[in-house]
């Protein structure tokens, strides 16, 4: 082999430049950051979202999402998505909308790791009946979750409450929630993460779909966005299989949404002559796909709304674990001896419901209905 650098050699890569180089000026770096409630030291070796990403993967209600509900509860097969890994490939898609318009992308995968950390058990299932079951003291919200439990919930040092995230994260996550105010809009990481967060379950649910039988895949390709999909796979390969189709498809339909979002992204930058973070933060909404892409999202989602979340199989399973949870929610509010003593000790501070919502909220499926099991069923006092 020749030496490196030798004329016969091959052709030496450039030495990577330190992240911070290649981001945009309109990118949020991590120098700007308004920094962390409580005070702490710099750390060494990491920016502050990198210390904030791994507070979060490092938090039980991370380790918990591997087994909550995306959208099929874990019962029916091993195959589809779970919170958890919902999570990783909205993550690992938003990087790659980050790095291709050079946002910071440390902060990006700290925002997707974050987004979806305050789902309860059973999904939008355990979401909207614990909203019934804490109406009367503020209600429940996933997002509005999301933030308790970073911000109180969590602990990683005695001196606070919570995980003592960067405010960038902790705005990123209150802007994804009911209440949020201003008018100012989110960072573009923030964007990126939501237009992530579309592109992969827009994907991902039609696959999980299909593979629990609860749709054909002829039904999808008669969808506006499927056949287009599809049309442009044909291009390419004329003899593929129906599973060689489905997974063609899949591929193509990330790929063509991610490079329709950056390209949409990339021409509204430059239009609008976006060149601060303050500039994108006033500007319309950037990281958006075409009007038409737009809409051919929308006709999947009314029709995977209509034909999978309002699935007989999926409407069973919902009202199943509704009547668990809200079970489960009363025995603990009719014996609070019954809470765990982490949760015991803030219902002076947060009130019984509350703390019976944070409890049951934290839950993974599996753990509810064993709850459900051995302190509802067993009469447990
Ligand atoms: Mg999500």
């Amino acid at each position: 082999m020749s030496a490196p650098g030798s004329p016969a050699g091959p052709a030496r890569e450039p030495a990577p430049l330190h992240p911070t180089a290649l981001l945009a000026p309109y990118a949020m770096h991590s120098r700007d950051s308004v920094g962390r409630r409580y005070p702490e030291a710099p750390d060494p070796l990491r920016s502050p979202y990198e210390v904030d990403r791994a507070r979060i993967i490092h938090s039980a209600a991370f380790r918990r999402l591997s087994h909550k509900t995306q959208v099929f509860t874990g019962e029916r097969s091993d195959y589809h998505r779970t919170r958890l890994t919902h999570t990783l490939e909205v993550a690992v898609v938003a990087r790659t909308l980050g790095r291709a318009l050079r946002l910071n992308d440390d902060l990006i995968e700290t925002l997707a790791l974050a987004h979806d950390l305050g789902h309860p058990p059973f999904g939008h299932a355990g979401e909207d009946i614990l909203d019934c079951c804490l109406a009367d003291c503020g209600g429940f919200n996933h997002n509005r979750q999301g933030l308790r439990i970073v911000e109180e919930l969590e602990r990683v040092d005695r001196r606070f409450p919570g995980l003592n995230l960067s405010g960038e994260v902790l705005e990123g996550q209150a802007e994804r929630t009911p209440s949020r105010t201003g008018n100012l809009r989110p960072l573009l990481e923030v964007q990126a993460v939501e237009a992530a967060d579309s592109i992969t379950y827009d994907t991902h649910d039609a696959d999980d779909a299909l593979y629990l039988g609860l749709l054909e895949l002829g039904e999808l390709l008669e969808i506006p966005l499927w056949q287009a999909a599809a049309r442009r796979v044909r291009r390419q390969h004329t003899d593929l299989t129906a599973d060689e189709l489905r997974w063609a498809v899949l591929q193509e339909l990330l790929n063509w949404q991610l490079t329709d979002v950056i390209d949409t992204t990339r021409r509204g930058i430059e239009a609008a002559g976006i060149a601060s973070v303050a500039a994108a933060r006033q500007a319309a909404p950037l990281v958006i796909a075409t009007p038409e892409l737009a809409e051919q999202k929308r006709e999947l989602e009314a029709f995977l709304f209509e034909r999978v979340y309002k699935h007989p199989q999926v409407l069973e399973f919902r009202a199943a674990a509704q009547q668990a949870l809200a079970e489960l929610f009363a025995h603990l509010v009719a014996h609070p001896r019954l809470l765990p003593s982490r949760f015991a000790v803030r219902v002076d501070q947060d009130g019984l419901p509350r703390t019976v919502g944070d409890y049951v909220a934290g839950m993974t499926d599996r753990y509810a209905l064993a709850q459900h099991r051995d302190l509802v069923r067993a009469g447990a006092k």
